[in-house]
């Protein structure tokens, strides 16, 4: 497949190291509260991307971290503890509040079908790695003690690796988001691997370490539940766009400068998805999460139907119209694919199977493009093939998009034939009557049966996918 490698800038073959098989590390979320819907577009548009590979062929072994510590509100170290701000906003520990948000992220997945990864680590379970990885930076000279805590020294590096065209401004991240300087840094892109003078006094979870009791910078957690779990090379790493900088490139600094050599090859970032007014956040204006779209009555489904339709490397603006459109167009789809779940089975037309799942590889192949992809599903319903080749691309297709096309078309015809099944035969006797006047053209006659229906209490319309019968 070609993909876009934020590392070179460009589109390239995606060619992983040993052939036939992806190792993938994916950001994971920072569990003090629910994951808005902006962070589960990077996650449902990562997970396509796993599937894809996985539908070329491919065996991907795919790793995320949970971040349970170490993540201050700045990324550059500066600001509060997020997982503290969490504990203290909801007066429980700092474990209850990420276990009671990492089960809920899982549960989001699990709504908006993304598979969990092969390999998840919180990152106060790896410690030890963390302390093992920081040691070794220190005895490299990578690393030094300021003012109690361990920092990388960017200055040490042949090149600190930037993805994009930063200026040095924008490598004062915490002077550029308003927050003191950290004066205890040689230079201004240097970062926390281990904080133990700690400026949190009620900081919940501490570890010994040999440089004093204290916990892990963020960064760090990445890099080392990555070459733990994947090796010292990485395939593709991803993540939302945020996390170019500083995250990423701070994690390709310390894991380049502990392995001595180049260490992944692929860089995916999903770009944001705003509001009408903006970033999206959690804490200011309506906090958007999978619950809050079920409670309005939107089905899961249709939100990821929405992020399919647009492509990963644009910005998205989410609006409750744009919404409602997904879900008109998405409805609309799955009934064209109801009547194919009715239809007699016969042979595939391997032929028309092979043409049209061309069309689909080549979308999500040319750098992901997920509405090209949705459009191959229309294809199919548009062309000659039989029901059974139909079906069976959709089968495949499905593998992919996540959308449950298949289950969801066959649901609501049960649910057409049960509700069927409660209509009195007195209505479904004029229903039949009605049929055979307009095959006749005998439209009195079919304007006189409808009345008589009605008055029975039945609607009767015609609709694409046949004679359509509801209670008034
Ligand atoms: P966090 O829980 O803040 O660590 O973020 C989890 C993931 O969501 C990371 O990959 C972020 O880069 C990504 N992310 C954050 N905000 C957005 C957004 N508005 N749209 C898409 N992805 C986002
Ligand atoms: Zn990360």
């Amino acid at each position: 497949m070609q993909l876009y490698n934020s590392l070179s800038h460009k589109k390239e073959d995606f060619i992983p190291r040993e052939a036939g098989k992806v190792g993938m590390y994916t950001c994971g979320p920072t569990v003090y509260h629910y994951a808005h819907i902006g962070n589960l577009r990077s996650y449902i548009m990562e997970d396509i991307l796993e599937k894809y590979l996985r539908f070329t062929g491919l065996d991907v072994k795919r790793v995320m971290n949970i971040t349970d510590v170490g993540h201050l509100t700045s990324d550059g170290d500066t600001g509060d503890d997020k997982m503290l701000k969490g504990a203290k906003r909801e007066h429980k520990t700092v474990m209850e509040i990420a276990k009671f948000y990492t089960d809920a992220f899982f549960a989001d997945c699990a709504k908006l079908n993304i598979k969990t990864p092969d390999v998840v680590v919180p990152a106060t379970t790896y410690i030890d790695e963390f302390i093992k990885v920081i040691s070794s930076l220190m005895e490299k000279g990578y690393a030094y003690e300021a003012g109690g805590n361990i920092y990388f020294d960017t200055s040490k590096l042949d090149k600190y690796y930037v993805f994009g065209d930063l200026s040095e401004e924008d490598l004062e991240v915490g002077v550029r988001e308003g927050v003191e300087a950290d004066g205890n840094k040689r230079n201004k892109a240097d970062f926390v691997l281990w904080f133990t003078k700690s400026k949190f006094d009620d900081q919940e979870l501490k570890w010994e370490s040999p440089w004093g009791v204290g916990y892990p910078g963020w960064h760090i957690e990445c890099s080392c539940i990555s070459m733990k779990n994947l090796g010292e090379y990485l395939d593709l790493h991803c993540g939302g766009i945020d996390n170019a900088f500083p995250h990423h490139t701070n994690e390709i600094a310390q894991s380049e400068a502990y392995l001595g050599h180049k260490w992944c090859n692929y860089w995916f970032h999903v770009h944001h998805l705003n509001t009408t007014s903006g970033k999206m956040s959690k804490s200011k204006g309506e906090f958007l999460t999978v619950s809050l779209l079920e409670e309005k009555g939107y089905d899961p489904l249709v939100y990821r139907f929405f992020c399919l339709n647009s492509h990963y490397r644009k910005s998205l603006v989410f609006s409750w119209e744009n919404l409602d459109n997904a879900a008109v167009s998405f409805n609309k789809l799955i009934d064209r694919i109801v009547p194919l779940t009715k239809e007699a089975a016969g042979d595939i037309d391997q032929t028309e199977y092979d043409r049209l799942r061309k069309s689909f590889d080549d979308a999500l192949g040319n750098d992901m493009n997920t509405s090209l992809a949705v459009t191959a599903v229309y294809d199919v319903l548009k062309s000659g093939a039989n029901a059974s080749t139909k079906l069976a691309l959709l089968r495949d297709f499905d593998t992919v998009l996540g959308l449950d096309l298949i289950k969801k078309a066959q649901e609501k015809a049960d649910a057409a034939e049960n509700s069927a099944a409660d209509i009195p035969a007195e209505v479904l006797e004029l229903v039949e009557q009605r049929k055979a006047a307009r095959k006749e053209k005998n439209f009195a006659l079919a304007d006189e049966l409808r009345d008589k229906i009605t008055a029975l209490g039945y609607e009767v319309k015609e609709t694409r996918q046949g004679t359509e019968i509801n209670k008034l």
